[in-house]
């Protein structure tokens, strides 16, 4: 980082608008990063309410008082709507009350409405402070010594609605709580062979409606931004849920957007649903409405990563941007921490706001982008109660899917997805039993359409999963029932055993013409240490399910004045250990956290007895390890809907390969953010080899951020 001379010495930090999961681990993030690069930072207490009244309201920070808030939801420094900022009065003495403290750069979170305000106060900014030397309440020399303010805008908002970021800081942990709330409701509904109607906030964006319905399996959806092709939308919603019902389906879920209306533009509410269920079906649907409970609860270990991240970047970008420069809106895209011109972003996010007011559904559609498009048709197959009916003369190509290597919370949502996808083209699926030495014994059978319901939620692998690799031998086995079974295509939805299975079976391709057939791997680990993908399915569960026996772990550590060593597992890979860490907050408390195979002279025990020893009377210490229940628990919200959209691309991409007659077999993942295949036969180059882990981990980049959070 350049930092430039003319820079910010002293900076405020405010959150605004409607409270959102990770603000707090946002300031949390902008106080330690401003300490470590040796600048003053202030807390603006209750936002712009803060900032136009001043006095105890706005208060220098230090690394403390932002200590144990990083778990905690909402906001601590507060947030409040202020009509008084909307005054260039108000904003005249919010100028005074900064140049008075000789904070120039200022780090706002918020939504659009708050970073169109920021905006607009530091255009004024100059024109504010000549008023005030004029009137006599700002010393010149004051005025001179901070001409410009500089402003850096992160956005709070659980819609997911922004431009400038792919994730709004809020948004994950919105999911997460209708996530449990749909999980809770899905038992209920199947005991009684309910429905239930669901209500999720988001007036202009469909998002969360759209992502908690493909991650929970509801059965109809109604976005704003989609609104249904007829006017007897109605008749079609309660013919396919009728279906399902025919088809053995014991629950149906439906889900609602608030904003969610017919192609004329009239809203269609949770009342109208349930109204046209009665009249149709004769069902008594029982509504829910979620309402702020979306908006609480401790942050996400994704929203506590992000914010983190953001919150570092924001400040850094204070001390690099010049006087003049255009101030930026900091957001993720891919994996990548970015920047944008904020008010750009502001002005685009509008514009889909105003598309949808004007009935512009398409343009909407077009500018919400490439994965949320993806995602409403996916969830569009997946909603049908059975496949479409077969175009005649097409071949019924075999697929079959199988996993490897440890379980991985999400293995269950990629079978499901991968069956009904097949099926949907008019293929056959067929399903291996206990990985590959399943495949090796002829473990395998057809599965159905309804075969699948309910997997999208539950954890662990219901087909089983083992880390055998098959040798020569089992090999030529292998190829038999694969010849035996007429199987066209495979995918292999597992960890590194699965990696090396798969491969073992592509190297002998030429031995065994049976094998000489596209196979394409899913990563799923919770270990995150698969070559070709940055991230793989599985870990997001794991550090959430980390990040909250951490959070309990830190709470017993203060009350006792005791010191943890905690174990998380990884194999040879650190990424759980440094992610948990960032996002945990293992901080100051005497948390210690350890990957498994960190060391083998420095284990988890010998660090707990070196600080029992040297910590004398000042405190105890004790190791927990976490061990298997980090593989467990029901797939996270993120988890389950990547898992079903990189099911979806693997099963397209056996397809294409059949339906044009080549057989390349790659590995799917992410590289940059975004989906990539990268051929299998290059397995072998990637990988270390002595090492259970990828050559490339784009992750190892993060490390200088946990410096800075004082993690690492
Ligand atoms: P959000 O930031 O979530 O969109 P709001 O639109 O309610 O939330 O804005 C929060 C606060 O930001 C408002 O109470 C007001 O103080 C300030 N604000 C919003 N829009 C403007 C504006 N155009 N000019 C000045 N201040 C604004």
């Amino acid at each position: 980082m350049e930092r430039r001379p003319d820079a910010p010495t002293s900076i405020a930090v405010l959150t605004s608008g409607g409270d959102a999961g990770g603000m707090n681990p946002a300031v949390r993030a902008v106080v330690r990063s401003a300490l470590h690069h040796g600048i003053d930072v202030h807390a603006v207490l209750e936002g712009y309410v803060g900032l136009v009244e001043g006095g105890d309201l706005i208060r220098r920070y230090d690394s403390t008082h932002v200590g144990g808030i990083l778990q905690r939801g909402g906001t601590v420094i507060g947030t409040a709507r202020s009509t008084a900022f909307r005054t260039r009065e108000g904003r005249r003495r919010a100028a005074r009350n900064l140049v008075d403290r000789g904070i120039d750069g200022l780090v706002v979170i918020g939504g659009d409405g708050s970073l169109t305000g920021a905006n607009l106060f530091r255009e004024e900014w100059s024109e504010l402070l000549a008023e005030l030397v004029e009137a006599g309440e700002l010393p010149r020399a004051s005025a001179e010594a901070h001409r410009s303010l500089r402003l850096v805008g992160m956005v709070g908002s659980i819609d997911n609605d922004m431009f400038g970021t792919d994730m709004t800081i809020g948004a994950d942990t919105a999911l997460h709580r209708i996530m449990e709330a749909l999980d809770a409701l899905d038992s209920t509904a199947s005991s009684h062979q309910r429905t239930f109607i669901v209500e999720v906030m988001g007036r202009h964006c469909g998002y969360l409606a759209l992502m908690s319905s493909l991650a929970s399996g509801a059965n109809w959806v109604l976005i704003p931004e989609r609104p249904p092709a007829t006017d007897d939308w109605d008749q079609l919603m309660c013919s396919v849920l009728r279906a399902g019902r025919d088809s053995g389906r014991r629950r149906n879920l439906v889900v609602v957007a608030e904003g969610a209306q017919d192609r004329h533009g009239n809203p269609i509410t949770v009342e109208d649903v349930r109204d046209s269920l009665a009249r149709e079906l004769g069902e008594d649907a029982r509504i829910t409405i979620l309402g702020h409970v979306q908006r609480g609860g401790s942050p996400s270990a994704f929203d506590r990563y992000l914010s983190t991240a953001l919150g570092n970047a924001a400040v850094e970008r204070l001390l690099t941007d010049g006087p003049d420069a255009v101030p930026q809106l900091v957001g993720i895209r891919g994996n990548q921490i970015v920047s944008s011109p904020l008010m750009d972003c502001v002005a685009k996010t509008q514009d889909v706001a105003k598309r949808i007011e004007a009935q512009d559904l398409e343009g909407a559609m077009l500018l919400r982008g490439g994965s949320f498009r993806d995602s409403y048709q996916i969830l569009v197959t997946m909603q049908q109660a059975a496949p479409r009916p077969t175009a005649a003369g097409r071949t019924r190509f075999r697929l079959a899917v199988v996993h490897g290597g440890g379980p991985a919370p999400g293995m269950n949502t990629v079978v499901r997805a991968a069956v009904r996808l097949t099926l949907d083209r008019g293929y056959t699926m067929l399903a291996v039993r206990n990985g590959f030495r399943g495949l090796r014994d002829g473990d395998v059978r057809e599965v159905g359409w309804m075969d699948v319901s309910g997997y999208v939620s539950s954890g662990g692998a219901e087909l089983g999963t083992n880390r055998y690799v098959p040798d020569r031998a089992a090999v030529a086995q292998i190829a038999e029932v694969i010849g035996a079974q007429r199987i066209n295509g495979l995918l292999m939805a597992g960890g590194w055993a699965g990696y090396a299975a798969a491969h073992a079976l592509h190297e002998q391709r030429h031995v065994h013409p049976a094998l000489d057939i596209p196979i394409v791997c899913l990563p799923m680990t919770i270990n995150n240490d698969l070559p070709a993908t940055e991230l793989t399915i599985g870990s997001d569960t794991a550090l959430n399910s980390i990040v909250s026996d951490i959070d309990k772990i830190k709470q017993s550590a203060v009350a006792s004045r005791r010191c943890f060593v905690v174990e998380v597992m990884g194999h040879d890979c650190g990424y759980l250990a440094l992610m948990s860490g960032l996002a945990s907050g293992a901080e100051r408390l005497g948390l210690v956290i350890r990957s498994e195979n960190a060391d083998s002279v420095y284990s988890t025990g010998f660090i707990r007895a070196l600080f029992e020893k040297e910590g004398g009377e000042l405190w105890d210490s004790r190791e927990a390890i976490l061990g298997h229940i980090q593989e467990g628990g029901d797939p996270s919200p993120f988890d389950r809907i990547q898992a079903t959209r990189l099911s979806a691309r693997c099963i397209e991409f056996l397809a294409e390969q059949l339906e044009s007659g080549t057989r390349a077999s790659a590995m799917i993942g992410f590289q940059s953010g975004r989906l990539q295949f990268t051929d299998l036969t290059s397995y072998p180059s990637l990988i270390e080899p002595d090492a259970q882990r990828p050559l490339e981990q784009r992750w190892m980049a993060r490390r200088p951020l946990a410096r800075i959070m004082d993690v690492w």
